[in-house]
C-alpha cells in the first residue's frame, strides 16, 4: 500500500465520522473533495463512497458498511 492509498483511507474514516466534513484532496492538497454516497442497489447494507477532487479531478471509491438509517429508500 502506498502513502496515497493510506491517505484515502484516512479520508474515508473522516467521511464516516462526519459526512459533511470538508476534506482537502490527498492528491493535490489544493482542492476539496466532493463526497457522493451511493447505497448498494440490493439488500447488502453497504454503501459506495465516491470521493472526487473538485480541483485536480482525483477520484476514489471506498466501499463500507452502511450506518443504520443511511440506506436510501428504494
Ligand atoms: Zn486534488
Amino acid at each position: 500500500m502506498n502513502s496515497t492509498a493510506a491517505n484515502w483511507i484516512q479520508v474515508a474514516k473522516q467521511v464516516a465520522a462526519n459526512p459533511f466534513v470538508k476534506i482537502p484532496c490527498p492528491n493535490c492538497g489544493a482542492g476539496y473533495l466532493q463526497i457522493l454516497i451511493a447505497p448498494w442497489p440490493n439488500e447488502e447494507p453497504k454503501v459506495d463512497v465516491h470521493l472526487i477532487c473538485e480541483h485536480c479531478g482525483a477520484r476514489n471509491t471506498i466501499t463500507r458498511e452502511a450506518e443504520v438509517g443511511e440506506k436510501m429508500p428504494q
